[in-house]
């Protein structure tokens, strides 16, 4: 079974509170395009996050606003920062380093939720069962990009209904892998390494 390898660049994504206090009371996401992810969007809005005096500037936000609020960044981007961010699942935040996030009406610190997003397959439960797979499995997954075929070990699958069947992986994936910013092809193969 082939699916789209997409690549996701640094992204926020923030509670209702947040949104208010980094951009104004009762302040709501601005819709700028659909995500793969059925329900999923860019917003318009921008932030910086910082870490002391290390910055990056204009970082998206996706909507819709969630539970918790959180910064999925590459390794790269921590290496700049000057920050340590785990290898997590998005939402698996206990733990994980503190990040500074501002905007145009205020700014916030996250106690915790820096992390580098663990890749991963968005599947249904109709999908899955043709993959032969189950939620939470490891996998590895081929891409058959031009001079950089790659195997992508500890990749997580995940089902839910609510998904649309796509792998996210980071910049610095997509980098090493000569993976098209408009994303590839990819396949599980049987592998263990
Ligand atoms: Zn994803």
């Amino acid at each position: 079974m082939d699916f789209i390898v997409e690549v996701s660049a640094r992204h926020v994504h923030l509670t209702q509170e947040h949104v208010e206090a980094l951009f104004g009371e009762g302040h709501e996401l601005t819709f700028d395009r659909p995500l793969s992810q059925p329900g999923q969007f860019l917003s318009k809005e921008k932030v910086t996050i910082k870490n002391g005096e290390r910055k990056i500037e204009r970082v998206s936000i996706l909507g819709p606003v969630r539970k918790a609020s959180q910064v999925e960044i590459s390794k790269t981007d921590c290496v700049g920062l000057r920050a340590e961010a785990f290898i997590r699942e998005s939402g698996d935040l206990e733990g994980t380093a503190p990040i500074e996030i501002e905007g145009p009406e205020g700014s916030i610190t996250l106690p915790e939720g820096l992390i580098i997003a663990k890749r991963h397959i968005h599947m249904t439960p109709e999908t899955a069962a043709e993959a032969g797979v189950k939620d939470k499995d490891v996998v590895s997954v081929a891409v058959d990009t031009d001079g950089r075929k790659t195997i992508f070990g500890d990749v997580v699958v995940r089902v839910s209904e609510k998904f649309a069947l796509a792998m996210h992986i980071d910049t610095d994936e997509a980098n090493g892998a000569n993976v098209p910013r408009n994303g590839c092809q990819g396949r599980i193969i049987d592998i263990e390494f």
